[in-house]
């Protein structure tokens, strides 16, 4: 496993920000915690997708 590989990313729908915002797998319970009430740190958007990629 890459350093890439383990990063969660965020990507904010409204204005196309990104961000990472876990790492896994030691910060899987924190990684669903966030999915589940996820906003844009920059803009607060509440329209967020998730994934290994910016
Ligand atoms: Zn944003």
């Amino acid at each position: 496993m890459t350093e890439l590989d383990n990063k969660i990313w965020a990507h904010c729908d409204d204005y196309q920000h990104n961000w990472i915002v876990a790492y896994l797998p030691l910060e899987m319970k924190k990684t669903v915690a966030l999915m589940r009430s996820a906003v844009c740190p920059k803009c607060a958007s509440p329209i967020i997708m998730m994934g290994k990629t910016p």
